[in-house]
């Protein structure tokens, strides 16, 4: 069982350069949205995180929104004012909804890399199905529940090639 370690640590997704994911052999990303691109509380990023996205788009990475978030309407609304393909609900770490974004995507799991904020889902899944897994710091500091969640991330929170 591969273990939930992030290959490369961000400070923000912005630091994730094209540069970055070409020498990889990345061609798309599947991008968690709470605490990744914004916070859970937000209806919309950061415009430096917003402007990030385009650029990627722009030098021909193919994007996807995989978020865990239960309620479709968010997803949806974020997803296409962005014209991003999208599933809520993806229940991550699980393979499922990372195989369907796959074919979805016509891409393999070494071509995709996935960026997130949580070890446990987005790590774990990332390395589960042999996709890059790229951490960032989450924006999301402010639950309740992040300092317990930190607590358990703890023993992961570092990068492992
Ligand atoms: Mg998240």
């Amino acid at each position: 069982m591969p273990l939930p370690f992030p290959q490369v640590m961000f400070p923000d997704v912005t630091f994730i350069s094209p540069a970055f994911l070409r020498e990889r052999g990345v061609r798309g990303l599947l991008l968690d949205i709470d605490g990744t691109l914004m916070q859970t509380r937000d209806a919309l990023p950061r415009p430096e995180v917003l402007a990030w996205m385009e650029r990627l788009r722009r030098e021909g990475f193919f994007l996807y929104i995989l978020s865990n978030n239960k309620h479709e309407r968010r997803v949806r609304a974020f997803a296409e004012a962005m014209a991003l393909p999208w599933q809520y609900l993806a229940r991550k770490p699980l393979k499922k909804g990372f195989s369907r974004a796959f074919a979805q995507m016509g891409l393999s799991p070494a071509e995709l890399a996935v960026v997130g904020d949580q070890i446990f889902t987005d790590m774990w899944g990332a390395r589960r199905c042999g996709c890059h897994a790229l951490l960032v710091e989450s924006t999301d500091t402010y639950l309740w529940y992040f300092p317990l969640r930190r607590l358990l991330e703890l023993p992961f929170r570092r990068e492992k090639p």
